[in-house]
């Protein structure tokens, strides 16, 4: 979706207000700009989201640049000792920023808990700050010379975010940035903010010093504006794959450090061996979760050879068990999508898939819930889908499963290897060497092998390949704090009036 600047004004159902979050306290905006914040789950418009202006950004990168000061000369053990408390205090809130997520972005509250878990591993990770910031160092490179290498912040960092994980994709860069002695400005989904703010106040609570972590909220204006700005030295992306392009590209035009991670098509190859009922649970559980609305769920099958018929009747069987309903049902299982307009997208694919030649084995769009007043779409299984269709072309983010037959495992591959994004697959066999083999072919930058959504542990790092990433770096993990501060290398002498000389040749260790 493009995002307008011009003045919009508040919806009048709600008087509920989303603010900034500048200098450690909330900011009221005066831009006079706004966004409607909905509640998925019943249509209705809950508050509306300040959209900041250039001055009110300005101002907040400005506090940030001062604030980024002293944290820089904070000691190490007290930015480690503020992760360790934020840790703490994330893990005693887990519930109530659960609920926070549910009621804006829509999923149940068991999987807002899940994205939790995995953001506070990342907080778990930066906890060990002093460890990872830790150079090298080499004695007697000459005489009486020492070399050593050091790791500095960057001084105000940004990131900007996507909807779909409004604390755990957050956590993935805040936590790095700020414990390698960053100040970090973040510009969160304008569809879920208020995760962000949650983030925010526990920080403060930790320890962390006002105007460490900013949260602006904003549309292109605010993004534009960051990515403009001769203050930030870098930016960290998350979300679809041409406002990625987008911003690599400006970002990097203005010099700044830019890794931008984008959309996904994540297939699971499914060999002839595998076993099909566990393989029909892992693809349901990654395709429908979160409502199909994460960047590794699962879109589409390619199931080899005859595996595709009795896979096809194992996820025909597991369907109407899926519940789907409102995160306040506490049986709920999928939530509805983020907005109107999207779900309306999900199911033109539906109705393009059909008229394209795909088979609509399960349509969501005649589920009961799809009925109700909030975005609400049943879970939906295309069966005989071809490379050649839209949905299966485009990212669809949606609750829907698409299958794909192929003869063998090297055409198999050959449709993932040519497929644009290369964010996440997986393979499930029982057959070690096949799986090896895809492993080393595969064209993807996370594999799953019968893990269904291999997302790294956070002191790994996380990213794809092909339109899935733009720039150089992964996200989070070793690569994280890489991204986050710049190596200098110090070479050491101390007086020593005996060796000194005059030597106007090229230094040479000897
Ligand atoms: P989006 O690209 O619409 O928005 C992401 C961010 O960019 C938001 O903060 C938004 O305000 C901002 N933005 C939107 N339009 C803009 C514009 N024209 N100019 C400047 N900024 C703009 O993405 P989304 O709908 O929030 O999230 C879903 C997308 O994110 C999916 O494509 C999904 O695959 C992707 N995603 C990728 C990963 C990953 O790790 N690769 C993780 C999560 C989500």
């Amino acid at each position: 979706m493009t995002l307008a600047a011009e003045p919009t004004t508040p919806d009048t159902q709600t008087s509920k207000r989303i603010h900034h979050w500048i200098a450690g306290k909330p900011h009221a905006s005066t831009s006079g700009r706004s966004a409607p914040v909905w509640n998925p789950a019943t249509g209705e418009i809950q508050a509306n989201v300040d959209l900041a202006s250039v001055e009110e950004i300005n101002y907040a990168i400005a506090s940030a640049k001062i604030a980024s000061v002293g944290w820089r000369a904070t000691p190490l053990a007290r930015r480690s000792e503020i992760m360790f408390k934020f840790r703490e205090l994330l893990d005693a809130n887990r519930q109530e920023l659960a609920q926070i997520i549910s009621l804006e972005h829509g999923k149940v509250p068991s999987d807002a808990l899940g994205e939790i878990a995995r953001g506070l591993e990342n907080v778990e990770f930066a906890c060990g700050v002093p460890h990872l910031l830790k150079g090298g160092f080499s004695e007697q490179v000459s005489r009486g010379v020492d070399v050593y290498s050091i790791r500095q912040p960057l001084g105000v960092v940004a990131g900007i975010t996507p909807f779909n994980f409004p604390a755990m994709v957050p956590l993935w860069m805040i936590a790095n940035a700020v414990a390698c002695g960053n100040a970090f400005v973040l510009k969160p989904s304008e569809k879920d903010p208020s995760a962000s703010l949650f983030i925010a106040e526990l920080l403060q609570r930790a320890g962390l010093p006002d105007g460490v972590l900013t949260v602006i909220h904003g549309d292109k204006l605010a993004v534009d504006t960051i990515l403009e700005h001769p203050d930030i030295a870098a930016v960290s992306f998350v979300g679809s794959t041409p406002i990625a392009k987008y911003i690599y590209e400006t970002g990097t035009k203005n010099g700044k450090r830019v890794q931008a991670l984008g959309g996904a098509k994540n297939h699971m190859l499914l060999l002839p061996d595998a076993d099909v009922e566990m393989a029909a649970d892992a693809a349901v559980s990654a395709a429908y979760g979160s409502a199909g609305e994460r960047c590794m769920a699962i879109s589409v099958v390619v199931a080899v050879g005859n595996v595709a018929d009795p896979m096809i009747e194992a996820l025909r069987s597991r369907l109407p068990k899926i519940n789907v309903g409102p995160g306040t049902d506490k049986d709920a299982e999928m939530g509805p999508l983020i907005t109107r307009e999207h779900r309306d997208k999900v199911a033109g694919y539906l109705e393009s898939g059909k008229v394209q030649g795909a088979t609509l084995v399960v349509d969501g769009r005649d589920a009961d819930i799809a009925k109700n007043k909030g975005f609400f779409l049943g879970v939906s299984l295309m069966d005989h889908v071809t490379a050649d269709m839209d949905s299966y072309k485009d990212e669809i983010f949606g609750p829907v499963l698409q299958v794909v037959r192929v003869d063998t495992y090297e055409e198999g591959l050959k449709l993932i290897n040519d497929n644009q994004y290369g964010n996440g697959t997986a393979i499930f066999t029982r057959d070690g060497g096949a799986a090896r083999q895809f492993q080393f072919d595969v064209k993807v930058g996370m594999v799953g092998i019968n893990v269904p959504i291999p997302v790294p542990v956070s002191y790994y790092s996380f990213g794809g390949w092909k339109a899935s990433l733009f720039g150089d770096t992964h996200m989070y993990g070793p690569e994280g704090i890489l991204f986050y501060t710049r190596g200098k290398v110090v070479s050491s002498r101390w007086p020593d009036p005996s060796t000194s000389k005059v030597d106007l040749g090229f230094p040479q260790n000897r």
